[in-house]
C-alpha cells in the first residue's frame, strides 16, 4: 500500500510545515511500510495554526446550533460512509486489531452526534427580577480551543473533544498524535466534507514543540488534552490561570478479587482488561489484588489466558494482541519487564523468552510487539505496581483482606478505573463509595464504557474540570456565562 501523504491545515489550505521538515509513521507491524508522511510543525506552525483559527472562529460562532449540529451530523454519515477504509487504515497506521478497530471506528460517529444533540440543548438561564427587567445568563463560545490527544484511540478521543467544542461555536486548533497522523486527518476531512468552514479549525501535525507552542499563545482560550500524566502536569505548569485546561491523563487500574469470585470469570474480565488492546489503554487492568484465599488458582486461569492469546498483525485472523504502537512504547515496557525480573518478582507468563510464540520468526519479526505477560510476587511498592506501564503486562497482588485490598488499590497516585469481582453486593458498594477512581466496574473490565456515560479519572488522573460524554457538564467547559440584564 502507498504511504499518504498528510499536511497542516491552515486557513483552509492544506500546507507543509513551514521549515518544510517531515515525519513518516511506520506500520507497527510490519516497519518496513511506511503509513504516512506528514509535517514536523515547530513554534511558528503553532502561531500560524492559531492566527488562522483566531481570525476565523466567530463567523463558526455565529452560525445556529441546528447548522452546527447538522455539521457533526453530516461529518458522522461521512464517516460511516468510509468505515471499512478506515477501520483498514487504523489497524495499518495504530495497530489495533481489526475487531478493535471496527469498535473504534463505529463509535466515532455516535459522538458527533451525541454532540450534535448537545448543540441544540445548550442554554442559560433566566432569573426573577422586582422591577420588571430581566436578568439571564448567555452561553457563549469559549473562543480558541487547541485539542491535543494521544495515539491509543485517534478518532475516538479526538471527536469527543472536537465534538463538544464545535457543538458550542468555539475554533480549534487540533494537535493530533505524531504518532497516528492519517486518522486525525480523517476525522477533519469528515468535518469538512459535513460543511465545517475551514476557518473554525486548523490541523497542527508534530510533537512536543507544536503542541507546547499551543499552550502558552495567549490567544489560546481553552486546552484539552489527553495524554500521559507527566506532560499534562508539563501543560498545567505553564498554562495561565484564565486559560481552561481539562487533562485527562494515566492510570493504574486495579481489579479486585476476593475469597467468594466466580475465578472464571474474574480472570476472563481481567485477561480481557490487561491484554485488550495490547494492554494500551488508559483504563487497561495494570493490577490485580487478590485474596490470599484464591490467589493461586486466580494465577493459574489468569496465566493459562495469557498464554493462550495470539499476537500478530491486527489484519490477519486469529490475532487476539496487534503490536505496541511504537518502539520506543515496546523498549519502555519490556525495560518494565526486565526490572521486575531483576527485583525479584515471578514471571507466570509471556515475558521476554517465552517460546510459546516465537516473535523473531516469519512476519511476526518486522512488528514491535511484547507477549502478554503476568508477574506474582510483586513488591507493591515497586515501579511495577505503581506506575503505569501502558502495555499487556499484569502485576498480582496477594492481600489478606477487603480493607488492605482496598488500601493497595489506592496507593498510587492514579485513580482512573478500578474494578471488583465478588457476589457480595455490600462490598461492592463499599468499593464504589471508597475507591478512588473515576470510573467503578463491578463484575466487569476495567476498560470500556458506554458511549453517553461520564468519562474521567479522579486523582493525578484528570483535572476532573468535566467529565466527556457528560452532556451539559462537558458543554459547560467549552463555553462561556455571561450575565446580562436587561431592561425595555
Ligand atoms: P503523551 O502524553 O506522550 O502525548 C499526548 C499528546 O501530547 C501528543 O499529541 C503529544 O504530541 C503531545 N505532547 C507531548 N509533549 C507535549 C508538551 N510538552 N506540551 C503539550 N503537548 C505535548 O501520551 P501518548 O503516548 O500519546 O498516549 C498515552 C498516554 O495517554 C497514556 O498515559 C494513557 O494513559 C493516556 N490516555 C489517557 C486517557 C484518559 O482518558 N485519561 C485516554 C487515552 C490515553
Amino acid at each position: 500500500m502507498t504511504a499518504r501523504t498528510v499536511r497542516n491545515l491552515i486557513d483552509g489550505a492544506w500546507v507543509e510545515s513551514i521549515t518544510g521538515r517531515t515525519l513518516e509513521r511506520r506500520n507497527p507491524a510490519d516497519v518496513r511500510e511506511v503509513v504516512s508522511t506528514f509535517p514536523e510543525s515547530d513554534a511558528k506552525d503553532a502561531e500560524a495554526a492559531v492566527s488562522a483559527v483566531a481570525a476565523g472562529w466567530q463567523e463558526w460562532a455565529d452560525t445556529s446550533p441546528e447548522q452546527r449540529a447538522k455539521v457533526l451530523e453530516s461529518a458522522a454519515a461521512a464517516l460511516e460512509r468510509q468505515r471499512d477504509e478506515l477501520i483498514v487504515e487504523l489497524v495499518r497506521e495504530e495497530g489495533k486489531t481489526r475487531a478493535e478497530a471496527t469498535m473504534e471506528v463505529s463509535r466515532t460517529p455516535m459522538n458527533l452526534r451525541y454532540y450534535a444533540g448537545e448543540a441544540m440543548r445548550t442554554a442559560g438561564v433566566t432569573l426573577p427580577t422586582g422591577d420588571g427587567s430581566l436578568v439571564f445568563t448567555l452561553r457563549a463560545p469559549v473562543g480558541v480551543v487547541a485539542a491535543i490527544t494521544p495515539w491509543n484511540f485517534p478518532l475516538n478521543i479526538p471527536s469527543r473533544k472536537l465534538g463538544p467544542a464545535l457543538a458550542a461555536g468555539n475554533g480549534v486548533v487540533f494537535k493530533p498524535s505524531e504518532v497516528t497522523p492519517l486518522l486525525g486527518q480523517r476525522l477533519v476531512d469528515a468535518l469538512l466534507e459535513g460543511g465545517l468552514p475551514a476557518g473554525a479549525i486548523a490541523v497542527l501535525h508534530g510533537g512536543a514543540e507544536a503542541a507546547s507552542a499551543l499552550v502558552t499563545d495567549e490567544r489560546v482560550d481553552a486546552v484539552t488534552f489527553t495524554g500521559s500524566t507527566n506532560v499534562g502536569e508539563a501543560i498545567h505548569r505553564v498554562s495561565r490561570a484564565s486559560q481552561r485546561t481539562q487533562l485527562e491523563m494515566g492510570g493504574k487500574n486495579p481489579v479486585l478479587v476476593l475469597e467468594d469470585a466466580d475465578l472464571d470469570r474474574a480472570a476472563t474480565l481481567i485477561a480481557k482488561g490487561a491484554f485488550g488492546l495490547a494492554g494500551q489503554a488508559c483504563t487497561g487492568t495494570s493490577r490485580v489484588i487478590v485474596h490470599d484465599a484464591v490467589h493461586d488458582e486466580l494465577v493459574e486461569r489468569i496465566a493459562a489466558k495469557a498464554r493462550a492469546l495470539r499476537v500478530g498483525p491486527g489484519l490477519a485472523d486469529g490475532v487476539d494482541l496487534g503490536p505496541q504502537a511504537t518502539e520506543r512504547q515496546q523498549q519502555s515496557v519490556l525495560g518494565y519487564v526486565a526490572r521486575a525480573l531483576d527485583t525479584g518478582a515471578t514471571l507466570v507468563a509471556g515475558g521476554p523468552d517465552d517460546d510459546d510464540q516465537d516473535l523473531t520468526a516469519g512476519d511476526l519479526a518486522h512488528g514491535i510487539y511484547v507477549r502478554p505477560t503476568v508477574f506474582t510476587d510483586v513488591d507493591p511498592t515497586s515501579e511495577l505496581a505503581t506506575q503505569e506501564v501502558f502495555g499487556p503486562v499484569l502485576a498480582v497482588l496477594r492481600v489478606q483482606s477487603f480493607d488492605e485490598a482496598l488500601q493497595v488499590a489506592d496507593a498510587t497516585r492514579f485513580g482512573l478505573s478500578a474494578g471488583i469481582v465478588t457476589r457480595d453486593i455490600g462490598r461492592a458498594m463499599s468499593f464504589a463509595r471508597r475507591v478512588g477512581a473515576g470510573l467503578v466496574k463491578v463484575n466487569q473490565p476495567t476498560t470500556g464504557q458506554a458511549m453517553n456515560a461520564p468519562f474521567g479519572g479522579l486523582k493525578d488522573s484528570s483535572t476532573q474540570t468535566s467529565k466527556e460524554q457528560a452532556g451539559d457538564s462537558m458543554m459547560s467547559f467549552y463555553t462561556v456565562d455571561k450575565t446580562v440584564y436587561l431592561s425595555a
